[in-house]
């Protein structure tokens, strides 16, 4: 994780009016912010607490296409250009290098998964290709274990979570957002049926469109509308270490290891075998959404009783536009990283690659991440609230495909023509009857 973020402009007394709120200021709120700031749009961005703490500022760095769903890919296609180009236009670097990714393959089942991943590519015509055994020594040199194969993605590359939230921040206030923090959204208002404005913990702002993009709590946020989104939580853990010489360059995942290069020489190393899940009220009410990802052995979810069980039950799900939010209470979701799987990390990277036997732990994190039953990210308007729309949902994967995101639902704000085909993004396919 590593603090490199410079602080963000400071600002908490809320501005009377916007054309837009943004409700979250991860990566996904901010590149939003940017994109409709670009265009000339006055926007604001809440952030209950500081910008890019939550998962954008602790996951992997990884700006990958390689393993996506179909779905995503021509929106990650998009993301690739603005990355390229964000550090440039925005006068700061992200740390976007292109590195490529190697996804490595241990089994005949491994390999047959990224055949299939290869021949998608090729109908959207990536690069991307099997490696041999010999290769795949060649890519990612130093390992002791004969790997059957693996799947390179040479257009992939990284970014740096420590630095990119704040650079689009900065360069979305440069052109006039507003960015405030400690500053929870509790509720949104409406007039005749459409969204009039937001109130937040120090006032309220009218708006004619609001866009929840909270992350983990989005869930909590909508269900307050009475809005169903059907999303749950996973966490993962992470490790940093000083410098290592001698380590491959390209991002690498095997079976139980995953690593990627830093920009200053050291390693974010996580476990990645599988995902933890503790079961809380939302696993047994949306339950029926995540049965078929639960069924596929899709996202590879351990469930577990733990201290987010209990706090859960018991928090408050309903709540005034007076009353203070769970928003406020939780500032900054810090989970305490599972002992296991750092140990896990640890000693299956250094088997794997004795490059890391004498690694460094600089820093143990933990992140929680927002799961779609499908994997893919709701951008989408609300139709049942005209002027609300949600960006959540990102399942993982949101931090290299944030610029994109956010360049399209600025065009769903404006109604002007979105950037890629939104539909398998839409709100409407995760909508059910039941309660939210
Ligand atoms: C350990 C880990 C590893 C990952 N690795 C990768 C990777 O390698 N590559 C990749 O592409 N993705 C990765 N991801 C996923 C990626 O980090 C997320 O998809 C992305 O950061 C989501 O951004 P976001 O802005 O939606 O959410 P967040 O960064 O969580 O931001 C949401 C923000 O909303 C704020 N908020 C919520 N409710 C309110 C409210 N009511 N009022 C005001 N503020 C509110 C929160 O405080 C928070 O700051 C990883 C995630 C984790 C945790």
């Amino acid at each position: 994780m590593q603090d490199t973020n410079p602080a963000v402009h400071h600002q908490q007394s809320p501005p009377k009016r916007a054309d837009v709120v943004i409700i979250g200021g991860g990566i996904i709120g901010l590149s939003t912010a940017y994109a409709l700031a670009q265009q000339g749009v006055s926007v604001v961005v809440c952030e209950k607490g500081e910008i890019g703490k939550e998962q954008s500022g602790r996951n992997q760095g990884w700006v990958r296409i390689a393993n996506r769903d179909p779905a995503e890919i021509p929106l990650m296609l998009e993301s690739f250009k603005i990355w390229e180009d964000l550090s440039r236009d925005a006068g700061e670097p992200t740390g976007f290098v292109r590195c490529g990714t190697l996804s490595l393959c241990a089994s005949d089942k491994q390999q047959q998964q990224q055949e299939a991943w290869v021949r998608t590519a090729r109908e959207f015509g990536i690069e991307a290709r099997l490696l041999t055994s010999r290769e795949v020594a060649q890519t990612s040199p130093g390992s002791t274990l004969d790997w059957q194969g693996g799947l390179f993605a040479p257009l992939d590359g990284r970014a740096e979570p420590g630095l990119a939230p704040g650079v689009i921040a900065r360069a979305a206030i440069r052109l006039g957002a507003t960015v405030l923090t400690q500053s929870a959204v509790r509720a949104v208002e409406t007039a005749a049926g459409r969204i009039s404005g937001v109130v937040t913990e120090h006032g309220t702002i009218a708006c004619s469109s609001v866009v929840l993009c909270g992350g983990v709590w989005s869930t909590l946020f909508a269900r307050n509308m009475g809005i169903r989104l059907p999303q749950l939580q996973t966490m993962s853990t992470l490790l940093r270490t000083a410098p290592i010489s001698g380590a491959p360059e390209v991002s690498t995942k095997g079976p139980d290891f995953m690593f990627r290069k830093r920009r200053d020489g050291g390693y974010t190393v996580g476990y990645g075998y599988f995902n933890r899940a503790e079961i809380v009220p939302d696993s047994f009410r949306y339950l029926p959404d995540f049965l078929p990802m639960l069924r596929s052995g899709g996202n590879n979810v351990r469930l577990t009783v733990g201290r987010r069980t209990v706090q859960e039950a018991l928090r408050r799900t309903r709540w005034q536009p007076d009353q203070v939010s769970p928003f406020e209470l939780h500032r900054e979701l810090d989970p305490v990283p599972s002992r296991s799987d750092f140990e896990h990390a640890r000693r299956n990277i250094a088997r794997a690659y004795p490059a890391f036997k004498n690694m460094q732990v600089q820093q143990v994190w933990a992140g929680m991440i927002d799961v779609m039953p499908d994997a893919v990210p709701v951008i989408s308007a609300v139709d049942a609230v005209p002027g609300f729309f949600i960006s959540s949902g990102f399942s993982g994967h949101g931090f290299g495909l944030a610029p994109a995101a956010g360049r399209l639902m600025a065009d769903l704000v404006r109604n002007a023509r979105p950037l890629v085909d939104p539909t398998r993004f839409s709100f409407d396919r995760v909508r059910r009857r039941a309660s939210p």
